[in-house]
Protein backbone atom coordinates (compact mmCIF):
# COMPACT_ATOMS: atom_id res chain seq x y z
CA UNK A 1 0.00 0.00 0.00
CA UNK A 2 3.07 2.01 0.33
CA UNK A 3 3.46 3.05 -3.06
CA UNK A 4 6.48 3.58 -5.53
CA UNK A 5 5.54 7.22 -5.32
CA UNK A 6 5.55 7.60 -1.14
CA UNK A 7 8.45 4.97 -1.21
CA UNK A 8 10.60 7.24 -3.62
CA UNK A 9 9.43 9.97 -1.18
CA UNK A 10 10.40 8.92 1.70
CA UNK A 11 13.88 7.60 0.33
CA UNK A 12 15.08 10.99 -1.16
CA UNK A 13 13.61 13.83 1.09
CA UNK A 14 14.13 11.38 4.72
CA UNK A 15 12.11 13.57 6.90
CA UNK A 16 12.71 13.16 10.27
CA UNK A 17 9.88 12.76 12.98
CA UNK A 18 6.94 10.91 12.19
CA UNK A 19 5.14 11.89 9.00
CA UNK A 20 1.92 11.26 6.90
CA UNK A 21 2.38 10.63 3.56
CA UNK A 22 -0.39 10.72 0.97
CA UNK A 23 -0.16 10.00 -3.02
CA UNK A 24 -2.82 12.15 -4.89
CA UNK A 25 -2.75 9.57 -7.64
CA UNK A 26 -4.21 6.94 -5.14
CA UNK A 27 -7.02 9.82 -4.51
CA UNK A 28 -7.95 9.85 -8.16
CA UNK A 29 -8.18 6.23 -8.84
CA UNK A 30 -10.65 6.11 -5.59
CA UNK A 31 -12.60 8.59 -7.36
CA UNK A 32 -12.88 7.41 -9.98
CA UNK A 33 -13.60 4.00 -8.70
CA UNK A 34 -16.85 5.61 -6.68
CA UNK A 35 -17.65 7.49 -9.92
CA UNK A 36 -18.10 4.02 -11.73
CA UNK A 37 -19.66 2.15 -9.06
CA UNK A 38 -21.94 4.48 -8.59
CA UNK A 39 -22.67 6.44 -11.84
CA UNK A 40 -25.95 8.02 -10.45
CA UNK A 41 -24.83 9.19 -7.24
CA UNK A 42 -23.65 12.68 -6.27
CA UNK A 43 -19.52 12.23 -4.28
CA UNK A 44 -20.03 14.25 -1.57
CA UNK A 45 -16.40 13.79 0.04
CA UNK A 46 -16.00 14.12 3.66
CA UNK A 47 -13.93 17.11 4.52
CA UNK A 48 -13.21 15.62 8.02
CA UNK A 49 -11.48 11.95 6.72
CA UNK A 50 -8.48 14.72 5.61
CA UNK A 51 -8.79 18.05 4.58
CA UNK A 52 -5.49 18.60 3.32
CA UNK A 53 -5.67 21.41 0.44
CA UNK A 54 -4.26 19.61 -2.45
CA UNK A 55 -6.89 16.48 -1.87
CA UNK A 56 -9.74 19.23 -1.45
CA UNK A 57 -8.32 20.92 -4.81
CA UNK A 58 -7.63 17.18 -7.11
CA UNK A 59 -11.81 16.05 -5.84
CA UNK A 60 -13.05 19.97 -6.61
CA UNK A 61 -11.12 19.48 -10.28
CA UNK A 62 -12.36 16.06 -10.54
CA UNK A 63 -16.46 17.20 -9.95
CA UNK A 64 -16.93 16.17 -6.21
CA UNK A 65 -19.27 17.53 -4.05
CA UNK A 66 -18.21 18.12 -0.13
CA UNK A 67 -19.97 17.14 3.23
CA UNK A 68 -19.03 19.60 5.67
CA UNK A 69 -18.97 20.05 9.15
CA UNK A 70 -18.10 23.16 10.31
CA UNK A 71 -17.85 26.75 8.75
CA UNK A 72 -14.18 26.33 8.58
CA UNK A 73 -14.76 22.91 6.51
CA UNK A 74 -16.85 25.14 4.28
CA UNK A 75 -14.77 27.57 3.35
CA UNK A 76 -11.55 25.04 3.01
CA UNK A 77 -13.78 23.32 0.40
CA UNK A 78 -14.68 27.07 -1.22
CA UNK A 79 -10.97 27.95 -1.28
CA UNK A 80 -9.92 24.67 -2.74
CA UNK A 81 -12.58 25.76 -5.91
CA UNK A 82 -15.70 23.89 -4.93
CA UNK A 83 -18.88 26.47 -5.52
CA UNK A 84 -21.09 26.23 -2.74
CA UNK A 85 -24.06 24.57 -5.00
CA UNK A 86 -21.68 21.60 -4.33
CA UNK A 87 -21.55 21.99 -0.76
CA UNK A 88 -23.61 20.32 2.28
CA UNK A 89 -23.45 21.22 5.75
CA UNK A 90 -24.22 18.02 6.76
CA UNK A 91 -23.67 18.33 10.69
CA UNK A 92 -26.39 17.84 12.84
CA UNK A 93 -25.36 20.25 15.84
CA UNK A 94 -24.92 23.24 14.60
CA UNK A 95 -25.10 26.72 16.40
CA UNK A 96 -27.46 29.18 14.85
CA UNK A 97 -24.79 31.73 14.01
CA UNK A 98 -22.87 29.32 11.86
CA UNK A 99 -26.08 28.13 9.86
CA UNK A 100 -26.53 31.75 9.10
CA UNK A 101 -22.79 32.25 8.44
CA UNK A 102 -23.17 28.98 5.71
CA UNK A 103 -25.99 30.73 4.16
CA UNK A 104 -24.14 33.74 3.55
CA UNK A 105 -21.71 31.91 2.11
CA UNK A 106 -24.07 30.43 -0.31
CA UNK A 107 -25.12 27.04 0.94
CA UNK A 108 -28.53 25.52 0.78
CA UNK A 109 -28.04 22.08 1.69
CA UNK A 110 -28.59 21.18 5.32
CA UNK A 111 -28.81 18.30 7.74
CA UNK A 112 -31.38 17.97 10.86
CA UNK A 113 -32.25 15.41 13.09
CA UNK A 114 -34.46 16.94 15.22
CA UNK A 115 -37.57 19.80 14.87
CA UNK A 116 -35.38 22.10 17.70
CA UNK A 117 -32.27 22.01 14.59
CA UNK A 118 -35.08 22.75 11.72
CA UNK A 119 -36.35 25.69 13.37
CA UNK A 120 -32.71 27.31 13.63
CA UNK A 121 -32.45 26.47 9.53
CA UNK A 122 -35.89 28.07 8.57
CA UNK A 123 -34.73 31.13 11.03
CA UNK A 124 -31.52 32.00 9.49
CA UNK A 125 -31.24 29.67 6.62
CA UNK A 126 -35.09 30.24 4.87
CA UNK A 127 -35.58 28.40 1.68
CA UNK A 128 -32.88 26.14 2.16
CA UNK A 129 -33.01 22.21 1.40
CA UNK A 130 -32.52 19.97 4.50
CA UNK A 131 -32.55 16.17 4.93
CA UNK A 132 -32.64 14.61 8.13
CA UNK A 133 -30.44 11.54 9.65
CA UNK A 134 -32.20 8.72 10.52
CA UNK A 135 -30.42 6.06 12.86
CA UNK A 136 -29.12 2.92 11.80
CA UNK A 137 -27.96 0.56 14.01
CA UNK A 138 -24.58 0.43 13.01
CA UNK A 139 -23.66 -3.67 13.13
CA UNK A 140 -21.17 -5.19 10.83
CA UNK A 141 -18.98 -1.18 10.90
CA UNK A 142 -15.69 -1.57 12.73
CA UNK A 143 -15.49 1.79 13.69
CA UNK A 144 -19.74 2.55 14.69
CA UNK A 145 -21.22 5.63 15.00
CA UNK A 146 -23.97 4.80 17.81
CA UNK A 147 -26.67 6.65 18.58
CA UNK A 148 -25.18 10.36 18.24
CA UNK A 149 -26.58 11.49 14.82
CA UNK A 150 -30.32 10.87 13.53
CA UNK A 151 -33.71 9.96 14.75
CA UNK A 152 -36.34 6.63 14.48
CA UNK A 153 -37.96 7.35 11.15
CA UNK A 154 -41.00 7.57 12.32
CA UNK A 155 -39.62 11.48 14.09
CA UNK A 156 -37.82 12.05 10.31
CA UNK A 157 -41.58 12.23 8.85
CA UNK A 158 -42.62 14.75 11.97
CA UNK A 159 -39.13 16.73 11.22
CA UNK A 160 -39.67 16.97 7.49
CA UNK A 161 -43.13 17.82 8.23
CA UNK A 162 -41.71 20.29 10.25
CA UNK A 163 -39.37 21.75 7.51
CA UNK A 164 -42.20 21.75 4.80
CA UNK A 165 -44.56 24.17 7.33
CA UNK A 166 -41.55 26.28 8.16
CA UNK A 167 -41.05 27.29 4.42
CA UNK A 168 -37.94 25.16 4.39
CA UNK A 169 -37.17 22.54 1.03
CA UNK A 170 -37.66 18.91 2.19
CA UNK A 171 -35.60 17.32 0.24
CA UNK A 172 -34.77 13.85 1.30
CA UNK A 173 -33.68 11.44 4.18
CA UNK A 174 -29.74 10.39 5.40
CA UNK A 175 -28.04 7.88 6.81
CA UNK A 176 -24.46 6.48 7.54
CA UNK A 177 -23.82 2.78 8.34
CA UNK A 178 -21.46 3.25 10.27
CA UNK A 179 -17.43 3.79 9.15
CA UNK A 180 -15.27 0.71 8.41
CA UNK A 181 -18.39 -1.11 6.97
CA UNK A 182 -17.40 -4.60 5.37
CA UNK A 183 -21.42 -5.77 5.71
CA UNK A 184 -22.59 -5.39 2.26
CA UNK A 185 -26.32 -5.99 3.05
CA UNK A 186 -26.10 -2.92 5.82
CA UNK A 187 -27.37 -0.12 3.44
CA UNK A 188 -30.77 -2.64 2.53
CA UNK A 189 -32.47 -2.35 5.99
CA UNK A 190 -31.05 1.85 6.13
CA UNK A 191 -32.76 2.49 2.33
CA UNK A 192 -36.03 0.52 3.47
CA UNK A 193 -36.53 2.74 6.51
CA UNK A 194 -35.82 5.90 3.91
CA UNK A 195 -38.41 4.29 1.53
CA UNK A 196 -40.86 4.00 4.22
CA UNK A 197 -40.23 7.93 4.85
CA UNK A 198 -40.57 8.70 1.80
CA UNK A 199 -44.34 6.55 1.43
CA UNK A 200 -45.54 8.07 4.91
CA UNK A 201 -44.90 11.86 3.45
CA UNK A 202 -46.47 11.32 -0.27
CA UNK A 203 -49.62 10.55 1.75
CA UNK A 204 -50.01 14.17 2.73
CA UNK A 205 -48.49 15.66 -0.21
CA UNK A 206 -44.84 16.35 0.29
CA UNK A 207 -42.41 14.88 -1.90
CA UNK A 208 -38.64 14.03 -1.07
CA UNK A 209 -36.77 13.47 -3.51
CA UNK A 210 -32.87 12.66 -2.17
CA UNK A 211 -31.59 9.77 -0.24
CA UNK A 212 -27.99 10.43 1.09
CA UNK A 213 -26.85 7.08 1.75
CA UNK A 214 -23.40 8.27 3.81
CA UNK A 215 -20.03 6.86 4.06
CA UNK A 216 -18.88 3.68 5.80
CA UNK A 217 -17.03 2.49 2.53
CA UNK A 218 -14.30 0.92 3.99
CA UNK A 219 -10.63 0.30 3.10
CA UNK A 220 -8.23 -2.20 3.04
CA UNK A 221 -6.28 -2.85 6.78
CA UNK A 222 -5.32 -6.35 7.36
CA UNK A 223 -8.15 -7.98 6.05
CA UNK A 224 -9.48 -7.84 2.26
CA UNK A 225 -12.88 -5.83 2.18
CA UNK A 226 -14.96 -5.82 -0.95
CA UNK A 227 -14.71 -3.91 -3.87
CA UNK A 228 -15.85 -0.52 -4.96
CA UNK A 229 -18.03 -2.12 -7.68
CA UNK A 230 -19.04 -4.53 -5.16
CA UNK A 231 -20.51 -1.96 -2.85
CA UNK A 232 -22.21 -0.32 -5.92
CA UNK A 233 -23.75 -3.34 -6.88
CA UNK A 234 -25.02 -4.20 -3.50
CA UNK A 235 -26.54 -0.53 -3.18
CA UNK A 236 -28.05 -0.71 -6.74
CA UNK A 237 -29.88 -3.22 -5.79
CA UNK A 238 -31.12 -2.77 -2.30
CA UNK A 239 -32.33 1.03 -4.30
CA UNK A 240 -34.22 -1.19 -6.49
CA UNK A 241 -35.98 -3.48 -4.25
CA UNK A 242 -37.10 -0.50 -1.89
CA UNK A 243 -37.83 2.10 -5.19
CA UNK A 244 -38.48 0.24 -7.98
CA UNK A 245 -38.32 2.05 -10.55
CA UNK A 246 -38.88 5.42 -9.30
CA UNK A 247 -35.00 6.00 -7.82
CA UNK A 248 -34.16 9.43 -5.72
CA UNK A 249 -32.02 11.54 -6.66
CA UNK A 250 -28.52 9.89 -4.24
CA UNK A 251 -25.40 11.07 -3.22
CA UNK A 252 -22.86 9.27 -1.14
CA UNK A 253 -20.33 10.97 0.78
CA UNK A 254 -17.12 8.76 1.42
CA UNK A 255 -14.41 9.73 3.67
CA UNK A 256 -12.32 6.94 4.36
CA UNK A 257 -12.56 5.10 1.20
CA UNK A 258 -11.42 8.26 -0.66
CA UNK A 259 -8.45 8.79 1.36
CA UNK A 260 -7.77 5.31 3.75
CA UNK A 261 -5.49 3.66 1.62
CA UNK A 262 -3.85 6.40 -0.03
CA UNK A 263 -1.56 7.62 3.11
CA UNK A 264 1.37 5.78 4.89
CA UNK A 265 2.79 7.17 8.51
CA UNK A 266 7.04 6.94 8.75
CA UNK A 267 7.54 5.98 12.37
CA UNK A 268 10.63 5.12 13.96
CA UNK A 269 11.26 2.94 17.04
CA UNK A 270 11.71 4.66 20.12
CA UNK A 271 12.36 1.97 22.84
CA UNK A 272 11.85 -1.79 22.94
CA UNK A 273 11.49 -3.58 26.39
CA UNK A 274 10.01 -6.55 28.90
CA UNK A 275 8.45 -5.31 31.98
CA UNK A 276 10.13 -9.01 33.81
CA UNK A 277 12.98 -10.88 32.21
CA UNK A 278 10.85 -13.86 31.60
CA UNK A 279 8.06 -12.07 29.75
CA UNK A 280 7.17 -13.02 26.32
CA UNK A 281 5.60 -10.15 25.11
CA UNK A 282 7.83 -7.87 24.28
CA UNK A 283 7.06 -3.68 24.51
CA UNK A 284 7.46 -1.87 20.70
CA UNK A 285 7.23 2.21 21.50
CA UNK A 286 7.04 4.21 18.42
CA UNK A 287 7.19 7.92 18.08
CA UNK A 288 3.30 8.20 16.95
CA UNK A 289 0.85 7.42 19.08
CA UNK A 290 -2.87 7.56 19.97
CA UNK A 291 -2.36 11.78 20.14
CA UNK A 292 -0.19 11.42 17.16
CA UNK A 293 -2.94 10.83 15.24
CA UNK A 294 -3.67 7.01 15.69
CA UNK A 295 -6.76 7.98 17.76
CA UNK A 296 -8.68 4.88 15.67
CA UNK A 297 -6.75 2.38 17.66
CA UNK A 298 -8.87 3.08 20.54
CA UNK A 299 -10.78 0.26 21.63
CA UNK A 300 -8.38 -1.65 18.92
CA UNK A 301 -11.36 -0.74 16.74
CA UNK A 302 -8.69 -0.28 13.59
CA UNK A 303 -5.87 -2.42 13.29
CA UNK A 304 -3.46 -0.50 10.76
CA UNK A 305 -1.11 -2.92 8.51
CA UNK A 306 2.73 -2.51 9.96
CA UNK A 307 5.79 -2.80 7.59
CA UNK A 308 8.98 -3.45 8.75
CA UNK A 309 12.05 -3.65 6.96
CA UNK A 310 12.77 -6.84 8.54
CA UNK A 311 9.07 -8.62 7.76
CA UNK A 312 11.10 -12.19 6.70
CA UNK A 313 12.40 -12.82 10.03
CA UNK A 314 10.52 -14.43 12.62
CA UNK A 315 7.81 -12.52 14.40
CA UNK A 316 6.96 -12.91 18.06
CA UNK A 317 3.50 -10.71 19.70
CA UNK A 318 4.32 -7.09 20.97
CA UNK A 319 2.71 -4.63 23.23
CA UNK A 320 2.59 -1.63 20.39
CA UNK A 321 2.55 2.14 22.48
CA UNK A 322 2.65 5.78 21.59
CA UNK A 323 5.56 8.10 22.86
CA UNK A 324 3.33 10.25 25.34
CA UNK A 325 3.05 10.19 29.18
CA UNK A 326 -0.32 9.12 29.10
CA UNK A 327 -1.50 5.34 29.89
CA UNK A 328 -3.78 5.74 27.36
CA UNK A 329 -1.38 5.68 24.17
CA UNK A 330 -1.00 2.20 24.31
CA UNK A 331 -2.33 1.18 20.85
CA UNK A 332 -2.56 -2.88 20.72
CA UNK A 333 -2.27 -4.77 24.07
CA UNK A 334 -5.31 -6.86 24.25
CA UNK A 335 -4.31 -8.34 20.50
CA UNK A 336 -0.66 -8.01 20.99
CA UNK A 337 0.69 -7.49 17.42
CA UNK A 338 3.50 -9.70 15.65
CA UNK A 339 6.64 -7.81 14.94
CA UNK A 340 9.97 -9.13 13.88
CA UNK A 341 12.47 -10.44 16.94
CA UNK A 342 15.30 -8.56 15.20
CA UNK A 343 13.46 -5.40 15.22
CA UNK A 344 15.73 -2.90 16.78
CA UNK A 345 15.14 0.26 18.62
CA UNK A 346 16.13 3.38 15.79
CA UNK A 347 14.03 1.09 13.25
CA UNK A 348 11.83 2.36 10.45
CA UNK A 349 8.24 1.24 10.13
CA UNK A 350 5.15 2.05 7.86
CA UNK A 351 2.12 2.52 8.95
CA UNK A 352 -0.49 1.99 5.87
CA UNK A 353 -3.45 2.79 5.05
CA UNK A 354 -3.49 6.33 7.39
CA UNK A 355 -4.70 8.63 5.12
CA UNK A 356 -7.84 9.11 6.75
CA UNK A 357 -8.55 10.03 10.05
CA UNK A 358 -5.14 10.56 11.58
CA UNK A 359 -4.00 14.69 10.62
CA UNK A 360 -7.23 15.56 11.80
CA UNK A 361 -7.08 13.67 15.11
CA UNK A 362 -3.77 14.31 16.04
CA UNK A 363 -2.70 16.40 19.02
CA UNK A 364 -1.34 20.35 19.07
CA UNK A 365 1.53 19.43 21.22
CA UNK A 366 0.53 17.29 23.80
CA UNK A 367 3.78 16.56 26.14
CA UNK A 368 5.46 18.92 23.47
CA UNK A 369 4.88 16.98 20.32
CA UNK A 370 4.05 18.23 17.57
CA UNK A 371 1.12 17.65 15.48
CA UNK A 372 1.50 15.05 12.84
CA UNK A 373 2.94 16.30 9.72
CA UNK A 374 1.61 15.87 6.21
CA UNK A 375 3.21 15.59 2.89
CA UNK A 376 0.67 15.46 -0.13
CA UNK A 377 2.63 14.54 -3.56
C1 LIG B 1 -17.70 11.05 8.85
C2 LIG B 1 -18.86 11.14 7.94
C3 LIG B 1 -18.80 10.56 6.67
C4 LIG B 1 -17.61 9.75 6.19
O1 LIG B 1 -17.65 8.47 6.72
P1 LIG B 1 -16.62 7.35 6.25
O2 LIG B 1 -17.03 6.16 7.04
O3 LIG B 1 -15.26 7.83 6.54
O4 LIG B 1 -16.83 7.14 4.79
C5 LIG B 1 -19.89 10.72 5.85
N1 LIG B 1 -20.99 11.41 6.24
C6 LIG B 1 -21.07 11.97 7.46
C7 LIG B 1 -22.30 12.72 7.80
C8 LIG B 1 -20.02 11.85 8.34
O5 LIG B 1 -20.13 12.40 9.55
Amino acid sequence: MATQRIIDFLATRRPTGPCLVVDLDVVRDNYHAFEKALPESRIYYAVKANPAPEILRLLAGLGSSFDTASVAEIEMAMDAGAPAERISYGNTIKKERDIARAYELGIRLFAVDCVEEVEKVARVAPGSRVFCRVLTDGEGAEWPLSRKFGCVPAMAVDVLRHASRLGLDAYGVSFHVGSQQTDLTAWDKALGDAKAVFARLAEEGITLRMVNMGGGFPTRYLKDVPSAQAYGQAIFEALSRHFGNRLPETIIEPGRGMVGNAGVIKSEVVLISKKADNDNVRWVYLDIGKFGGLAETMDEAIRYPIVTERDGDEKSPCVLAGPTCDSADVLYEKTPYPLPLSLTIGDEVLIEGTGAYTTTYSAVAFNGFEPLRSYVI
